[in-house]
């Protein structure tokens, strides 16, 4: 059985009105792609470090992270 290539992050939206700071996907990332900005708002740091594992999305209690794939080639 072939493993499904997970698709390229083209980019992640973080509604920073939503952020409230908790830093779970920041602690949660296995790739430290994510940060704290000036304003403790969550903001992507390295997305060339994201492995598409999708847990910033799939963890934030406020719903404000969307991990957006490429379109497929
Ligand atoms: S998990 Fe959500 S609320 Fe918490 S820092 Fe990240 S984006 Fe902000
Ligand atoms: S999808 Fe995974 S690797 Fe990419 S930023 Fe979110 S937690 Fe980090």
């Amino acid at each position: 059985m072939a493993l499904k290539a997970k698709a390229k992050v083209d980019h992640i939206d973080i509604n920073t009105s939503w952020c409230k700071g908790c830093g779970i996907c920041i602690g949660m990332c296995p790739t430290q792609v994510l940060e704290f900005d000036e304003r403790f708002k969550a903001r992507v740091a390295h997305l060339e470090k994201c492995i598409n594992c999708k847990l910033c999305e799939l963890l934030c209690p406020e719903l404000a992270v969307s991990v957006e794939e490429a379109e497929n080639e």
